[in-house]
C-alpha cells in the first residue's frame, strides 16, 4: 500500500491553477490589446474631426487673394512659403500637399523630413470618401512621408482659373507620432503592468476561492477513501447522492460494503476451515488410536491370546477401518462439492425404484436396531429427472440419520407423493426429534445439534444433502417436534413419460 501522506488532489489543483492563470493572462492581454487600439483610434479621430476643416479654410483663406498656380502654370511658391510659416508655428507636425485631381504631389509644405522616399502621389479613394462625409468619419489616407503607412488628414477640393485638384492635409504628421508613440508607450507600459497585477490579484484570490469550493467534494472523497485505506471499514461517503461527483461517491460506498461483505465471508469461511480441519483431526484420531492400540496388543500378546479374542480384536479394528474410511469419504465428497467440482448428470430415472433398493439396503441395519423401516408410496411408479447418483447419496444420508436418531421400536417412513410437476420425497422418523433453535443450522457444515452422543458422525451428512439439494435448484426443509419425531422434505422434477 502506498501511503505517501499526499491527498489524492494536488495534481489536479496544479492543472486548475494553470489553466486559470493561462485564462487570466489571455485575458488580461486581450484586454490591453483592445484597450490600446480603441484608445489609439478615439485619439485619431478626434483629431481628425478637430482638424476636419483645415483643408477647407486654407484654401477660403489664402486662396481668395492669390491663385495657388502662377500665370505659367508652375506652383506660387510664395503663397505656400507663407502658408508653411502659418502653420509651423502653430504645429510643426503638420504637412501641407497640393495635388492635382488625379492624386499626384504638385507640391509639399514639410518640416519635418525623414530619410525615406516620399510618395509622388497618394490615393483619392479616402479623400473622395473624406470630402462626401464633410469629415464626419474617421478615414485614413496615404502618407507620403511613410509608404507603409496611414495617416489622418484633412482635404478640400478646389478649383481655381482652370487648376482643379486639392489640398491634402496631414494632421497627425510624424513629430505628433513620435510624440503620440511615446506617450503612448509609458501609458501602455503602466497601464499593463498594473492592468495585470491587478487582475492577477483579483483572480488568484477568487481563484483560490472557487479552487476550494470547486474541490470540496473531491477531497471528502479523498479523506474518506484515506481513512478506509488506513483502516477505518465503517466509514462511507455522507449524502452520496449529495456530492458533485455522486457517480463515485455512489460506487466508492458500494465497493466499500461489497470489501467489507466479502472480507467478513471470508473471515467466516476462514473459522468454519479452522473448526472443521480441528474436528476433522480429532475425529481421525479416536478410531486411529483405537486400531493401533489392538493392532499392538495382538502384536505383543499374539501367543497368550485365545483364538476367540483375537478375532473379536480383529473385529474391533475392522469396524474402526471402516469408520474411518467413511469420515474419509464424507471429507472428500463434501470438499468436492464445495468446490464446485460435481456437475450434475441428469437423466429421468424411477425415485420409486430407487427408493426400494435403498430400503432393501438400509433393511438389515433397521431390523438390528428393531426399526420399523418402510416405504410409502400410492403412486406405481414415480419417475424424476435428477442426477441417480446424487439423490442416492442424499436419500442414504437422510435414512442413515433417521435410522441413527430413531430409538428401538421406532418407525422411519420413505413416502413420494406426486404434487403436479414435481414429486415430493418425505423421510420420516419417530425419533427424538431435533430443537427448534438448532433446526434452522443442522444443514451447516460440521453443525451437530449435541455434540456429546456418541451418535454423532462427521456432522456433514446434511451439508452434502443441501449441497446436492443446490445442484438441483430445490430446497430441503425439516419439520421436526422434540421426542415426537423429524420428517425432512423436499422436491425433484417430475419426468413425464410420453
Ligand atoms: P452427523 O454426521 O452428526 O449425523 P449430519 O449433518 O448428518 O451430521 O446431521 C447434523 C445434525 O443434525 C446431527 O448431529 C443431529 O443432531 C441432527 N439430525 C440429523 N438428522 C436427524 C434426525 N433424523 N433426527 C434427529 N436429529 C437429526
Amino acid at each position: 500500500m502506498v501511503n505517501n501522506g499526499k491527498t489524492l488532489t494536488p495534481k489536479l489543483i496544479k492543472k486548475l491553477w494553470i489553466a486559470f492563470i493561462f485564462m487570466i493572462v489571455l485575458i488580461g492581454a486581450s484586454y490591453i490589446f483592445i484597450t490600446c487600439y480603441l484608445t489609439l483610434n478615439y485619439n485619431q479621430a478626434i483629431t481628425q474631426r478637430i482638424n476636419a476643416k483645415v483643408a477647407d479654410h486654407v484654401i477660403q483663406e489664402k486662396f481668395q487673394n492669390a491663385a495657388p498656380f502662377l500665370e505659367d502654370g508652375t506652383v506660387n511658391k510664395a503663397l505656400f512659403g507663407d502658408l508653411m510659416h502659418d502653420m509651423m508655428a502653430v504645429n510643426r507636425g503638420i504637412e501641407v500637399y497640393l495635388l492635382d485631381k488625379h492624386g499626384a504631389i504638385l507640391y509639399s509644405v514639410v518640416l519635418e523630413h525623414n530619410t525615406n522616399e516620399p510618395l509622388n502621389s497618394v490615393a483619392l479613394e479616402p479623400i473622395n470618401r473624406f470630402i462626401e462625409t464633410k469629415g464626419e468619419e474617421f478615414i485614413l489616407g496615404d502618407d507620403p512621408l511613410n509608404a507603409d503607412e496611414q495617416n489622418i488628414f484633412s482635404a478640400a477640393p478646389f478649383s481655381i482659373d482652370g487648376h482643379q485638384g486639392y489640398i491634402y492635409i496631414i494632421v497627425a504628421g510624424k513629430q505628433l507620432a513620435q510624440i503620440s508613440d511615446s506617450l503612448f508607450g509609458s501609458y501602455f507600459t503602466k497601464l499593463s503592468i498594473g492592468a495585470i497585477v491587478l487582475t492577477m490579484v483579483f483572480a488568484a484570490m477568487i481563484g483560490v476561492l472557487s479552487i476550494w469550493f470547486l474541490t470540496k467534494n473531491l477531497r471528502l472523497i479523498t479523506q474518506t477513501v484515506r481513512k478506509f485505506q488506513e483502516g477505518d471499514l465503517d466509514i462511507r461517503i455522507k449524502n452520496p447522492e449529495q456530492s458533485d461527483i455522486e457517480v463515485v461517491a455512489l460506487s466508492f460506498n458500494e465497493m466499500a460494503d461489497t470489501i467489507v461483505d466479502n472480507m467478513d465471508k471470508m473471515k467466516s469461511v476462514d473459522n468454519l476451515r479452522r473448526e472443521l480441519i480441528a474436528n476433522v483431526s480429532h475425529d481421525l484420531r479416536t478410531p486411529l488410536a483405537v486400531l493401533k492400540g489392538y493392532i499392538e496388543t495382538l502384536q505383543i500378546k499374539k501367543d497368550s491370546l485365545t483364538e476367540s479374542q483375537k478375532q473379536e480384536y480383529l473385529q474391533i479394528t475392522h469396524n474402526n477401518i471402516d469408520k474411518l474410511s467413511s469420515l474419509i469419504n464424507q471429507l472428500f465428497e463434501y470438499s468436492k462439492l464445495e468446490a464446485e467440482q460435481v456437475t450434475p448428470i441428469k437423466e429421468p430415472f424411477s425415485i420409486t425404484e430407487l427408493s426400494h433398493d435403498l430400503i432393501a439396503k438400509f433393511k438389515l441395519l433397521a431390523e438390528k436396531k428393531e426399526i420399523q423401516l418402510q416405504i410409502d408410496n400410492p403412486e406405481e411408479n414415480c419417475m424424476v429427472y435428477a442426477d441417480i447418483g446424487l439423490v442416492e447419496r442424499a436419500l442414504q444420508n437422510l435414512i442413515e440419520n433417521a435410522i441413527k436418531y430413531t430409538e428401538p421400536n421406532g418407525k422411519v417412513t420413505l413416502s413420494l407423493v406426486k404434487m403436479g410437476k414435481q414429486i415430493e420425497i418425505n423421510i420420516t422418523d419417530t425419533g427424538n426429534g431435533i430443537p427448534v433453535n438448532d433446526q434452522p443450522f443442522i444443514f451447516d457444515r460440521y453443525k451437530q445439534v449435541n455434540k456429546s452422543t456418541q451418535k454423532q458422525g462427521l456432522g456433514l451428512g446434511l451439508a452434502i444433502v443441501k449441497k446436492i439439494m443446490d445442484l438441483h435448484d430445490t430446497t430441503i426443509v425439516v419439520l421436526s417436534e422434540p421426542y415426537e419425531g423429524s420428517s425432512f422434505i423436499f422436491k425433484l422434477p417430475a419426468y413425464q413419460l410420453q
